[in-house]
């Protein structure tokens, strides 16, 4: 059984996906008007294993990610640079999908931007005023939000104690300070013309469109950064339930921050860090070991001695990980993982895993698991404890492991003539000949082989 926090109802409860064997997963993604700080790859890491989990038990997973590619934020760079919004959100795009391939993110199913979705969007919106759940004032078009008596729910917030806190709205074109824009008339930037103005549309329903378009709604797991679930997770739930009678997602997952300092990460602080570079200097395993480190909903705290911690357990793995590829080479040749794992205690080491990532997706303890198959690798790498068939079900227990955690080690094989070297250096040693075998390890040593 797999257990999930969910943020709609504040309670760890069992998942049931929609469809047996499948799940249906969207991810807000990147407004791309610049590369992701480290901040933004929290979930998109996260994620990445919820996706690679599920498939690893054998359901079909289908996980779509948006591109927000029309935002103020974007029309001011591309003013600035005298170049088109197009040109600015194609940039950014591909910096980010760069970004994906160097963190070993599987690639999602689908990456939809806003500018694809527009007819559906506005569509979307004319519905919506059909149905009187929003409104046109001048050019611009409104949300109702009095018309969603679950509105606030997701965050936890009640409308009338989110009313009494709110500054006073100076838009008076709103019936509730709480309305959100759904279209907007505007004069500078990129510009659709529709019947209610010439204008783009509000963030919040894009996403709401697209699940619909891609996937149908409801889906089963809705997810993104804790600073997401109000005003915009709320808002998207909010339209789904106006125009779909659904709230868009059974399971609503929210990631915890990223901190400096037990300081949140912000660009209004500016105390980001670029994640792109981070991953080239630190390698996307002590990358991604560095944001799994805290259970999924706390802060990471970006610190020195969290990255040492990550890279002393990057090496740990990899070690061993090289170890038993090595000798699986030299004893027995290259061999691929396999699915089918039944030593007694592999077996049992595999169930403390998947439990462990069952229980609302406890990493730690799913990385506890994974140092005592390192444990045994250490062993058998050691001493020759092992029969074939157990080697290489270790090795795949190890491979399977890794790659939920989105760690992939790629170890060249070794050549026909480096093979013969190490054979004849074990051949030395198992005759006693040390002055032989000293050379040919000094030998080895030399051409960079490493055992
Ligand atoms: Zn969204």
């Amino acid at each position: 059984m797999i257990r999930i926090y969910n943020s709609l109802t504040g309670k760890v409860e069992e998942f049931k996906p929609i469809n047996e064997k499948e799940v249906k997963m969207y991810v807000c993604g990147s407004t791309v008007y610049n590369g992701m700080h480290i901040g933004n790859t929290r979930p998109i890491i996260f994620f990445d294993v919820v996706a690679r989990f599920f498939k690893y038990l054998g359901y079909k997973v289908t996980y779509v990610s948006n591109f927000t590619d029309i935002d103020d934020k974007i029309i001011k760079k591309a003013k600035e640079e005298g170049v088109s919004e197009e040109e600015i959100a194609n940039r950014y795009i591909k910096v980010i999908l760069g970004t994906y391939k160097k963190l070993n993110i599987l690639p999602h199913d689908a990456n939809p931007r806003v500018t694809e979705t527009m007819d559906d969007i506005v569509k979307f919106i004319q519905v919506l005023v059909d149905k009187k759940k929003a409104y046109i004032a001048d050019g611009d078009v409104y949300f109702d939000v009095d018309c969603v008596s679950d509105y606030g729910t997701l965050s936890g917030q009640k409308l009338d104690d989110l009313i009494a806190g709110a500054r006073v709205d100076e838009n008076d074109k709103k019936h509730n300070p709480f309305d959100f824009n759904l279209w907007k008339e505007t004069a500078e930037g990129v510009k659709w013309h529709t019947c209610f103005s010439d204008g783009r549309p509000g963030w919040h329903t894009e996403c709401v469109v697209m699940i619909n378009k891609i996937l149908g709604s409801p889906i089963d797991i809705h997810g993104g950064g804790m600073d997401l679930k109000f005003p915009h997770h709320e808002n998207e739930r909010a339209q789904a339930l106006a125009a779909y009678d659904n709230g868009l997602a059974n399971y609503w997952i929210h990631t915890g921050w990223i901190g400096m300092d037990n300081v949140k990460m912000s660009k209004s602080l500016g105390n980001t860090i670029d994640a792109d570079q981070l991953v080239t200097d630190l390698g996307y395993g002590v990358y991604r070991l560095a944001l799994l480190s805290a259970p999924y909903r706390q802060m990471v705290n970006y610190q020195a001695d969290l990255i040492q911690a990550s890279k002393n357990q990057y090496d740990k793995i990899s070690r061993a990980y090289m170890q038993l590829f090595r000798k699986l080479q030299i004893s027995y040749g290259l061999v691929s993982p396999k699915a089918d794992i039944k030593k007694c205690e592999y077996v049992k080491l595999n169930q403390e895993f998947i439990d462990a990532l069952s229980d609302d997706f406890n990493i730690s303890n799913a990385i506890t698991a994974l140092d005592k198959v390192i444990k045994e690798v250490n062993v058998a790498t050691r001493q020759n404890n092992l029969t074939e068939d157990e080697l290489v079900e270790l090795y795949s227990l190890f491979y399977n492991m890794l790659w939920v955690l989105g760690i992939e080690p790629h170890i060249e094989a070794l050549s026909e003539e480096e093979l013969d070297l190490v054979r004849k250096w074990n051949e030395a040693r198992i005759n006693k000949d040390f002055a032989l075998a000293d050379n040919l390890r000094a030998e080895i040593n030399n051409k960079g082989i490493i055992l």
